[in-house]
C-alpha cells in the first residue's frame, strides 16, 4: 500500500475528474474519427492502405492502445471509447447528465447468472481474430464489425442495466481489462471503513451527482483493475469524498493472488495463442499459411481455422496444464490441480501483454507512414485536405525494430517469470516448483524471437 500514490491527493487533480466534462469531452473527441472509420469503411476505396477507417482502426489505433494506454491506463480507451456511448446516454436520455437520481431508462434485466464471465468475451474474441486477415484488411468489413458493435451495445443498453455490453460482451472489453492488471494506474476506495457506515452506497446506486457504477462494481470492494472502466463515475458520486485516484507499482493486481478465475486464465491463454499464431502467419517464412488465413471459405482456410482453434483452446492449454501437473509433482502440494492452472495462468498476462506489443510495434512501425496519405484523403477519392496525400509509404525505424522488439519480449518475460514465482511460493513455499511455468515462459519468448529475427 505504501508504494501507491495517490493523485487525487491534487485538488485540481480532483476537480478535473470529478467534473462531469469528464469523460464526456474526450468521447465526443473520438466520436467523430470513429463515425468517419465507418463512414469511410462503407463508401471508401476498398483498397485498405488508402482507406482511413483500416489505417486508423487497425494501425493508428491499435498501436496507441497496446503501447500506450492498456500497459499505462489500464481500461483508460474503456474510458474515452466511443462504442457504448449512443446506447448509454440513451439509457440516461442525458448526454452529460446526470438524471435525477441517477435513473436510467432501460428494461433493466440483469445480465443472466450463469453469463456473468467473459466465456463470451473470450468467444467473440476468437470469431474477430479468426477472421482478422478480412477484417484488417478489407474497409467494409472492418465497417460492418463497428457497426455491429454499436449495435449489440444499444440493444444491450436498451435491455440491460448499465453498461452490460461492456462487462459481458465486448471482445475489446475482455483482453483490455485481462492486461489492465499491468498498468499503473487504479481507482480505489481509501477508506473501506468509511464504506462500512455508508449506508446509501451511492457510488453503487447513483445520486444527484451522478450514476452508479457503470460497471456494476461495488467500487469498496475493488481489488483488480479488469473490470473497472475508469469512468470516474464513483468519484463524482461518493459524498465522503472516498475514491481516489492511484498510481502503483505495474502489476501490481498480478500479485495479490485475488479473485483468479478459469475465464479470465482462458482469456490469458487465448490472447497468447493469437499472439503467436499472427506472428508465425504473418511473420513467418511459410506464405502458404498466410494465403490460407486470408482465403477465407477454402478448404486451406478450414483447415487453417480448424488449426487456430485446437491451437486457442485445447493445445496451449493443455501444453500449460501440463506444466501445472508438473509443477505440483516437484512440490507435492494439496492445493487442487485446477487452482495451480487457473493461478499460474495469470503469469501469461505480462508474458501476452510483451508479446502483442512486440508484434504490434512491427507492424505499426511498418505502416504508420500510410497514415499521413489517408488523413488528407480519407475516402481515398483524391482529396487532398492538408496535402499530405501524396506522402509515400516510408518504413519507420526498421533497424531498430528487432531491439524494441526484444525489449518487449524481455518486459514481458521477466513479468512473467515474477508472477510465476510469486504464485509457487504462495502455493508451494518453494519457488522451484514454477519451473515448467517459466520453462513454458522462456519456450514461447524464444520462439518469438526465432521469429522476428
Ligand atoms: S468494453 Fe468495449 S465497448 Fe465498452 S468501453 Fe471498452 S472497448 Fe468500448
Ligand atoms: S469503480 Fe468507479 S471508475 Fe471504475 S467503473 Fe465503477 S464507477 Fe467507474
Amino acid at each position: 500500500m505504501s508504494a501507491r500514490f495517490e493523485l487525487t491527493r491534487d485538488p485540481r487533480v480532483r476537480h478535473i475528474l470529478a467534473s462531469r466534462w469528464l469523460p464526456w469531452l474526450l468521447i465526443a473527441a473520438t466520436l467523430p474519427f470513429f463515425a468517419l472509420a465507418i463512414l469511410t469503411g462503407l463508401f471508401g476505396t476498398p483498397a485498405g492502405n488508402r482507406n482511413f477507417g483500416i489505417v486508423f482502426v487497425w494501425v493508428v489505433w491499435w498501436a496507441v492502445l497496446i503501447l500506450l494506454l492498456v500497459p499505462f491506463g489500464g481500461r483508460l480507451w474503456c474510458a474515452i471509447c466511443p462504442i457504448p456511448a449512443p446506447g448509454e446516454w440513451l439509457q440516461r436520455r442525458a448526454i452529460l447528465g446526470p438524471r435525477p437520481g441517477g435513473r436510467l431508462h432501460s428494461l433493466g434485466l440483469k445480465w443472466p447468472r450463469r453469463l456473468r464471465n467473459i466465456w463470451l468475451q473470450n468467444a467473440a474474441f476468437l470469431l474477430v481474430a479468426l477472421f482478422a486477415a478480412l477484417i484488417l484488411t478489407t474497409p467494409l468489413a472492418s465497417a460492418f464489425v463497428l457497426l455491429l458493435m454499436v449495435g449489440v451495445a444499444l440493444a444491450t443498453s436498451a435491455l440491460f442495466e448499465r453498461r452490460t455490453f461492456c462487462r459481458y460482451l465486448c471482445p475489446v472489453g475482455g483482453f483490455i481489462g485481462l492486461y489492465a492488471q499491468v498498468a499503473p494506474l487504479e481507482v480505489r476506495v481509501k477508506d473501506r471503513s468509511v464504506c462500512a457506515t455508508h449506508t446509501v452506497k451511492t457510488c453503487y446506486t447513483g445520486s444527484e451527482a451522478g450514476y452508479g457504477c457503470p460497471w456494476l462494481l461495488y467500487p469498496a470492494t475493488l481489488d483488480k483493475n479488469t473490470y473497472c472502466g475508469l469512468c470516474t463515475e464513483c468519484l463524482k458520486t461518493c459524498p465522503h469524498d472516498n475514491i481516489g485516484l492511484y498510481l502503483r507499482p505495474p502489476g501490481a493486481d498480478l500479485v495479490t493472488g485475488k479473485g483468479h478465475r478459469l475465464d479470465e486464465a482462458y482469456k490469458g491463454m487465448i490472447m497468447l495463442t493469437c499472439a503467436l499464431a499472427y506472428s508465425v502467419v504473418l511473420m513467418g517464412p511459410w506464405a502458404a499459411l498466410k494465403e490460407a488465413a486470408f482465403a477465407i471459405g477454402t478448404p486451406g482456410w478450414f483447415a487453417y481455422a480448424f488449426v487456430f482453434l485446437a491451437a486457442n483452446l485445447v493445445i496451449v492449454p493443455g501444453l500449460f496444464f501440463a506444466c501445472a501437473v508438473m509443477s505440483e509433482q516437484i512440490s507435492h502440494t494439496t492445493v487442487p490441480l485446477r487452482r495451480l492452472f487457473v493461478d499460474y495462468a495469470y503469469a501469461l498476462v505480462p508474458l501476452g501483454l510483451g508479446a502483442w506489443a512486440a508484434f504490434s510495434v512491427s507492424f505499426v512501425f511498418i505502416n504508420l507512414s500510410y497514415a499521413w496519405p489517408v488523413l488528407s484523403d480519407p475516402f481515398g477519392w483524391g482529396w487532398n485536405l492538408f496535402g499530405t496525400a501524396q506522402w509515400t509509404w516510408t518504413p519507420y525505424a526498421d533497424g531498430l525494430l528487432p531491439y524494441v522488439q526484444w525489449l518487449m519480449l524481455c518486459l514481458g518475460l521477466v513479468g512473467a517469470i515474477g508472477v510465476s514465482l510469486k504464485t509457487a511460493r504462495d502455493h508451494h513455499g518453494r519457488q522451484v516448483a514454477a519451473m515448467p511455468i517459466v520453462a513454458f515462459c522462456v519456450l514461447f519468448t524464444l520462439g518469438l524471437v526465432w521469429l522476428y529475427v
